[in-house]
């Protein structure tokens, strides 16, 4: 390439201050919207598709806390130079935040071709940068968007832009998305769910299900564990792992578990007083220092008995703030309430949280038990999470078992709990009642008998 680097395609240079990001010299976020805006009016008559995208460093604060400020400004000086030296002559690069940076291709004209100069600059980013006598390294994301028509002006394109940085980061270091018309209708059938979710919400429409908790020995019901369902009159069944995720995102997760509680406590109310509810916590509650005072006001309200209730919590629910779960776990354990580590063996299991938090049980995850049978590691490690419980005087359950055959090499090994279809799937208060009434008439006959 004969065209000098860096200089006269830099947006900025020599241009107004009001345009110029004085660290690195680049164009700021308003020279950066006015090429775009520009752009779009060029090609208000040929409508030929461009690209624009938002490179974000990964990890850049860490850096910035580790190496001081001032080599912080030097780092990101020589990321725009290189990233300006990366533009060919049409395309623009400009600062738009603090570690943020905005890029323009206007002959860029594919989601393929946008991937890769994106990759390109990342990988371009990747080199070590020199810091004084020492180096750092860093990586980037990026969301890309592309322009289709006329019908779209800058601020969507930049929006979309930011969409697809936001699910690039999400997805990891180093990723680039590019913003595609399935992840529009994505969003928007997303904003449709949650629309709906809160109406139901405020309706009262969600419902608690329970699914039996047995002793694998006996068989005999000891507990349910509450679960959430949902059926919209005009979306039909929208399942769990759809609707809570979302509820814990777009904040609709207290009132909805709160709603759950309520009509939950209040169906136990008419079971035996020797079973148990179980009932899950979302990660977010764990940093909500209200989470045990709402609890608490409910159980007043519905006259349940705290030592009936036991809570569900996940690590990654831990690992948001442990400090702030620390508390909430302390707080449950005063009102008598029970706390049980849901799903153990997934995620980033530590024995060290094991004894920080002092949990009165750990549910093994179903794909542990899926596997026993047919996968002698399976078998090991369930072995190895049994010794440990009892090590500690916690108790255990088996999630997710579906055969006889499972269950007996559970009970072989030494578990005390079970849950799984093999016993009961998830259904309502009334089916549940009646599951009980039966149970409770099994076990009078053998008594007789
Ligand atoms: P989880 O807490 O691990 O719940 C167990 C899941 O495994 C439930 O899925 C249950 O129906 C399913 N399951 C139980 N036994 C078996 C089995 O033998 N085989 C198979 N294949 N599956 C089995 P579900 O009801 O779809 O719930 C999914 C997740 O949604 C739950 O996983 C929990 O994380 C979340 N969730 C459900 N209700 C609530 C709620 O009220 N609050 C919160 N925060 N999360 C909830
Ligand atoms: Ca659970
Ligand atoms: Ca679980």
């Amino acid at each position: 390439m004969n065209n000098p680097p860096v200089s006269g395609h830099i947006a900025g240079q020599g241009a107004d201050l009001a345009f110029t990001d004085p660290l690195t010299g680049l164009g700021n976020l308003r020279r950066f919207f006015d090429k775009v805006d520009r752009l779009i009016i060029e090609r208000a008559d040929d409508p030929a598709p461009f690209t624009v995208g938002i490179l974000d460093l990964d990890g850049f604060k860490p850096i910035n806390d580790l190496f001081g400020r001032g080599a912080g400004d030097d780092i990101l000086q020589q990321v725009a130079m290189r990233l300006g030296a990366a533009m060919d002559q049409n395309a623009t690069v400009a600062r738009v935040g603090a570690d943020e940076f905005a890029f323009l291709y206007p002959l860029v004209f594919s989601e393929e071709a946008a991937r890769e100069r994106a990759l390109m600059l990342i990988e371009i980013l990747s080199a070590p940068y020199d810091v004084g006598v020492r180096t750092a390294r860093l990586s980037a994301s990026v969301g890309c968007s592309l322009f289709y028509s006329g019908e779209e002006n800058t601020e969507t394109l930049v929006s979309k832009a930011e969409t697809a940085l936001y699910h690039a980061k999400r997805s990891g270091r180093g990723k680039v998305v590019v913003y595609t018309r399935e992840m529009e209708e994505a969003a928007r059938r997303t904003t449709q769910i949650e629309q709906a979710l809160r109406r139901a919400v405020a309706a009262g429409e969600v419902e608690p299900h329970f699914q039996p908790i047995v002793e694998l020995k006996t068989q005999r019901i000891i507990g349910f564990e509450t679960l959430a369902r949902w059926t919209d009159r005009d979306l039909g069944v929208v399942t769990p792992d759809v609707f809570i995720p979302l509820a814990e995102e777009r904040g609709i997760i207290g009132p909805l578990s709160q709603l759950l509680l309520q009509k939950a406590t209040q169906t136990a109310n008419q079971w035996p007083d020797e079973l148990f509810l179980s009932f899950n916590l979302s990660p977010s509650q764990l940093v909500d220092q209200n989470t045990a005072q709402h609890v608490l006001a409910i159980l007043e309200r519905t006259g349940f008995d705290p030592r009936r209730l036991e809570i569900e919590i996940t690590e990654s629910g831990l690992m948001t703030d442990p400090a702030s779960a620390e508390k909430i776990v302390g707080d449950f354990h005063a009102m008598g309430v029970r706390v049980a580590l849901d799903d153990f063996g997934t995620g980033q299991s530590s024995l060290g949280r094991l004894r920080q938090f002092d949990f009165d049980k750990l549910k093994i995850d179903r794909s542990f038990v899926s596997s026993i049978l047919d996968d002698k590691p399976s078998e090991h490690i369930i072995r190895a999470i049994l010794a440990m419980c009892e090590g500690l005087g916690m108790d255990v359950v088996a999630e997710g078992i579906e055969e006889k055959e499972q269950a007996r090499r559970l009970i072989e090994f030494g578990c005390g709990g079970g849950q799984g279809y093999l016993f009961g799937k998830p259904s309502n208060a009334e089916t549940t009642m009646a599951l009980l009434r039966e149970s409770y008439l099994a076990s009078v006959m053998r008594r007789i008998a």
